[in-house]
């Protein structure tokens, strides 16, 4: 029962991302089963997910087929590595299937267990290419304040979260961020199109004052996630574009949450047409059923390496490993079989949209804004001028609470509320998605009216 599995967690399990005194005292939700785009607790309570476990399961969950895939291929080889010139069909079959929905200058997967180990992928590889170009003092990475790439040590440094860089030295060295392209929050008396051109020119004054001759590379989420589904100024990309051309700077584009169709696209570089070097992916890759992470990368980084040889010291034991890969096949083929990416582009996504565009008539709300299945609302104080509640209030905090208990995960990035849903949402779980998200800044408004 809760109880008791709530004793036991206390007693032994530390859990990532979390208050671990806040978390004693208030006891850990415990969610027992799923189906579709509803998690259950063990108080028997049904809940809408809302954000698709952490932005992963795109498929939704209880697909039977991606148990049975991991079954057989556990009978048939549970497990090998492609260490040492080894490989094994299921990875070899997804990679092709993986180059095959990428850009067409992306040819080749690295695989990784996570999204975190494909950005400590994407740092060893940027610089195993300068290196191997004859340029080592190429070395740093421009990353953005509030960018999220994962908590290794690597992925936490490219991120721009300023409470993981407190918590223990880092950014490790070579890493320099610039500001986010975040018009609701940063953007003043800007136009968001003025704001785009001016966010994107902080990464060129970033190259002024570090040197052209010592940047590696850029790494940015199409849309950044966990820094509050910040979806750049229709500006901010093309200028970006520019500047990496005329640098000779490679692009990162961190896919862990855009890719796999959350955008309707199958990445969210076709959305935005660019040209990434490298494409760190995971979560929708496996729809969060098995981990497993990778990097795509571009034709022109594969091949110096090809050309120039010589071993990259890097790997994982579970890289490719054999079952994660026939999951994610899988997986690939039942978004395919299904037309999720074109459902999210031409008809659920669209209309969830405009479903939570409605919200923005809420006395709390000062901003809506989102794309294909990803979607944020701003809670303010007042709507005039952007005001926001006092920080210690945890607004946030209370509007995320209310709503699981209301039935409805939402996540709060300060007092950014964010969604992203599975994408075999219907419109009917839209339709209640959003009724429930409304009764949630009601609840809200007067818990703090009282
Ligand atoms: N990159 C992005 C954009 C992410 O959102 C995340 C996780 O949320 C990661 C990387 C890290 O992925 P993982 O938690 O699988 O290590």
């Amino acid at each position: 029962n809760t109880e008791s599995l709530q004793q036991q967690d206390n007693q032994h399990y530390l859990h990532p991302f979390s208050d671990h005194k806040s978390l004693r005292e208030q006891g850990a939700r415990m969610i027992v089963k799923a189906d579709g785009v509803y998690i259950w607790d063990s108080d028997g309570n049904k809940i809408l997910d809302g954000m698709a476990g952490l932005w992963c399961t795109n498929i939704g969950y209880g697909q039977k087929s991606l148990a049975n895939v991991a079954f057989e291929q556990m009978n048939e080889l549970p497990y090998y590595n492609s260490f040492f010139q080894c490989a094994h069909p299921p990875a070899v079959e997804l990679a092709k299937e993986i180059a095959e929905l990428a850009p067409p200058h992306m040819n080749q997967v690295f695989f990784t267990g996570s999204g975190s180990e494909s950005n400590d992928t994407v740092l060893r590889m940027v610089r195993h290419y300068w290196n191997l170009k004859g340029k080592p003092e190429k070395f740093t990475i421009i990353g953005r304040h509030n960018g999220y790439h994962g908590s290794t040590v690597a992925g936490a440094s490219l991120g721009g979260m300023k409470p993981m860089h407190q918590q223990g030295g880092l950014p490790i060295p070579g890493i320099h961020h610039i500001p986010q392209p975040y018009w609701f929050g940063e953007g003043g008396d800007l136009s968001p199109e003025e704001f785009g051109i001016q966010a994107a020119q902080e990464l060129e004054k970033a190259i002024q004052d570090i040197g052209e001759d010592k940047v590696a590379a850029f790494i940015a989420e199409p849309i950044q996630g966990a820094g509050g589904v910040v979806i750049p100024p229709d500006t901010y990309w093309p200028e970006i574009k520019k500047i990496l051309a005329k640098h000779d700077i490679l692009l990162i584009v961190d896919e862990v949450i855009c890719g796999f169709g959350r955008t309707g696209e199958w990445f969210g570089s076709q959305y935005f047409g660019l040209e990434p070097d490298f494409m760190p992916i995971a979560k929708g890759l496996t729809s969060g059923y098995i981990p497993m992470g990778g990097v795509i990368v571009s034709d022109r980084v594969a091949g110096v390496f090809e050309q120039e040889g010589g071993e990259f010291y890097h790997g994982y034991t579970y890289s490719g490993h054999p079952v994660a890969a026939a999951v994610a096949r899988e997986n690939i083929r039942l978004i395919k079989e299904k037309g999720l990416v074109e459902y999210v582009k031409n008809d659920i996504g669209p209309y969830l949209q405009q479903a939570w565009k409605t919200l923005g008539d809420h006395p709390l709300v000062g901003e809506t804004r989102g794309l294909g299945l990803l979607a944020a609302l701003e809670v303010v104080q007042e709507k005039e001028g952007r005001v926001r509640f006092d920080s210690d209030l945890d607004v946030g905090g209370m509007c995320r609470n209310t709503s699981v208990s209301n039935g409805l995960v939402m996540r709060a990035v300060g007092d950014t509320l964010i969604i992203s849903p599975p994408m075999i949402i219907s419109r009917d779980e839209v339709d209640e998605l959003i009724t429930k998200a409304r009764k949630t800044l009601d609840l809200t408004m007067e818990s703090l009216k009282q």
